[in-house]
């Protein structure tokens, strides 16, 4: 039997001390006994260890991680980490071929495998989704979830560190009454908060490059609604013993520390779910009973059974592979490629979506700038500043009026002949919710501002794509990767945002005082589209050079059964008593600009859902 080292040392000592039954971390199998757990969660990512912590605080869990346990691993607890350096957790997947300038291109997408997932690898940008956004999500039927009942459960995951005097005089602020402050997973800004002369370079010069129109912003997960910029916190947490900032992943928030030890609860690492083993009752309704699964590099299968629920959690691209592989999904689809349905979901793998992202992006620095202050000499996080204009800030006076045009005329046909959509009324409800936050001020874009040791990224991100792709799997063994088609770009409305957003990019290039830290051809050299470049020119540059967003969701969503949902507003998989999946695949639009707080949050919300039918059950 295999355990880390860290963990399995302070659990040993409090354990002796009597003071902490501790979780058991383990790639063995033998040790998980016979007995059926209550519930058993598939995969140990961002979404899982939260929700896996809050339910076995009473109940006997199992999670079940494909990769991993990397407790020791400095590439992934040091935040500093150059962005994209390689580790046991960092995995790509090759996208179907994407649209390009000259034909398709192909495009890989990075995700984690290990425990904390995503969490374990991304660059920990703290932030939250929006009001507007929230409101969307609600309106698109599904009770409960609009901004107002959502933030508790987003504070509830969180102890938000305040920024000390130096930050704060360096320009970090936030607002306290939208925050959490004992939940386990740490937001702070980096410390020290770096580059002083970049800060406020990129402040200045955003609000000079819209118009005076955006504004600065003391704190972003306000649910901002109208243009905002701001310093940006991270997923990070100070460590006292160390003296250093730590990664803030969901292992090192749910699952490793001291104070969130469960005597019941057993997470089984290096181990693929092929399966969730169901039956069919009388009136057809569907239950998991258990799961399948298979060391993660091939081996003896064995299964797990389940008393209470079974809850996938193993993320956007593989939680609808897995209910294909279960017989769960489009009933013609799968019987097309020899797997007898279950349960006919056609939105199983539909809707998904995510934004792109404009990275090839870095200006250089003059000789003359200060490096250290422009820089941080050394050690930096992605995005130390942060912008979120909106339609109108974006496009012009008339930019909120053009959006909404656009979006009420939308033609679904290609999404429907993608099969991104069940329904041509998935898309058209869909983009109207989409034109509805515009007009309450929802951002278009995101630009942030990265300090590198020579030079400067800014790269700018969509935000609320309309294009909408397929994850499906082509074959019924479970250690090919399923095909993941983002259709990136694919709708018009979509284009017309990533050229806006390349636009700025490129003005932000020659606007002083930002320009005055670059070199003078800064922009030509950088590759990127002059000002006067032509939509055509710009949208060649965007079609050549644009990459994921890394921020997919939305491949089981959480909307009704007729647009192509898969789960209800209470997560649980439509046609199931006791299926529920909590992951990014149930946000059914891109409101989060960045996905993480806010999964905390779906966590946190899908566990206390979990624990209210427990108790609902005992009273009844
Ligand atoms: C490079 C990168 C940068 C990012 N930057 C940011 C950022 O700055 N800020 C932000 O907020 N968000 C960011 N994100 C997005 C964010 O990290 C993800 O949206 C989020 O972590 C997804 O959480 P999840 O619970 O849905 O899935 P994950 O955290 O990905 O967890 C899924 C888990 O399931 C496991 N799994 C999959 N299949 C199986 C199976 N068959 N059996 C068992 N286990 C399985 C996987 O190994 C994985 O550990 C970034 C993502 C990436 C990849």
């Amino acid at each position: 039997m295999w355990k880390s080292v860290n963990v399995l040392h302070y659990i040993l000592f409090f354990t002796l001390l009597g003071l902490v039954r501790s979780t058991v971390i383990t790639n063995d199998t033998s040790d998980l006994g016979t007995t059926p757990f209550e519930y058993i969660i598939v995969g140990g990512g961002t979404t899982a260890l939260a929700v896996a912590n809050r339910l076995a605080v009473n109940h006997s869990v199992l999670v079940v991680e494909r990769g991993p346990d990397l407790v020791n691993d400095e590439v992934i607890n040091d935040p500093f980490t150059k962005f994209g350096t390689p580790s046991p957790c960092h995995f790509q997947i090759d996208l179907a071929p994407q649209m390009g300038f000259n034909g398709s291109r192909m495009i890989p997408m990075t995700y984690g495998s290990c425990l904390g997932g995503s969490s374990s690898i991304n660059t920990m940008i703290g932030s939250r989704p929006t009001f507007a956004g929230m409101s969307a999500i609600e309106a698109l039927g599904n009770p409960g979830w609009g901004w107002n009942d959502f933030l508790p459960y987003m504070q509830k995951s969180e102890t938000f560190h305040p920024p000390n005097p130096t930050q704060h005089a360096e320009g970090a602020d936030f607002i306290a009454v939208v925050h959490g402050f004992d939940g386990p997973v740490g937001v702070s800004f980096a410390q020290p908060l770096i580059a002083p002369t970049l800060q406020n370079a990129a402040k200045n010069t955003t609000n000079t490059v819209f118009e005076g129109e955006v504004a600065l912003s003391p704190d972003m997960g306000d649910g901002f609604s109208g243009g905002h910029y701001s310093s940006y916190y991270h997923h990070i947490h100070f460590n006292e013993t160390l003296q250093m900032d730590r990664r803030s992943s969901s292992a090192w928030s749910y699952l490793y520390p001291q104070a969130q030890q469960r005597e019941r609860l057993t997470v089984l690492t290096g181990h693929r779910v092929n399966n969730v083993l169901t039956s069919t009752g009388a009136g057809g309704n569907v239950t998991a009973t258990g799961v399948l699964i298979e060391p993660t590099g091939g081996g003896t299968t064995s299964t797990f059974n389940v008393s209470r629920e079974l809850v996938l959690s193993a993320g956007t691209i593989y939680s609808p592979a897995i209910l294909q592989r279960s017989g769960i999904g489009n009933a013609t689809f799968l019987q097309s490629i020899g797997i007898k349905p279950v349960l006919d979901l056609p939105g199983v793998g539909a809707n998904f979506q995510d934004q792109i992202l404009l990275t090839n992006v870095s200006f250089s620095l003059t000789p003359s700038a200060n490096i250290t202050n422009v820089t941080g000499g050394g050690e930096v996080l992605l995005a130390v500043v942060v912008a979120h204009p909106t339609a109108t800030d974006t496009l012009g006076s008339n930019g909120t009026s053009a959006m909404d045009k656009m979006l009420r005329n939308i033609s679904a046909e290609h999404a429907l002949s993608t099969n991104g959509i069940v329904t041509s009324e998935t898309l058209t409800t869909q983009a109207a919710l989409i034109a509805d936050t515009y007009q309450i001020d929802h951002p278009l874009i995101e630009i942030f501002y990265t300090p590198g040791p020579t030079g400067i990224n800014v790269w700018a991100q969509s935000v609320l794509p309309l294009s909408r792709g397929t994850i499906r799997i082509n074959t019924t063994d479970p250690s090919v990767d399923p095909i993941a088609d983002a259709q990136y770009l694919t709708t018009e409305v979509d284009m017309v945002v990533a050229i806006a957003a390349a636009r700025r990019v490129s003005s932000i290039a020659v606007t002083p005082p930002f320009s005055d830290l670059l070199i003078e051809n800064a922009l030509a050299e950088a590759g990127v589209p002059q000002v006067g470049a032509t939509d055509e020119e710009v949208g060649q540059w965007v079609l050549s050079t644009y990459t994921p967003g890394t921020h997919p969701i939305g491949s089981n969503s959480m909307m009704p059964r007729e647009l192509g949902g898969v789960v209800s507003p209470e997560l649980l998989v439509y046609g199931t008593t006791n299926l529920r999946i909590a992951d990014a695949s149930v946000i059914p639009l891109s409101v989060f600009p960045h996905t993480t707080l806010g999964l905390y949050g779906v966590a946190e919300k899908a566990a206390e859902t979990i624990l209210q039918a427990v108790a609902a059950e005992s009273e009844g």
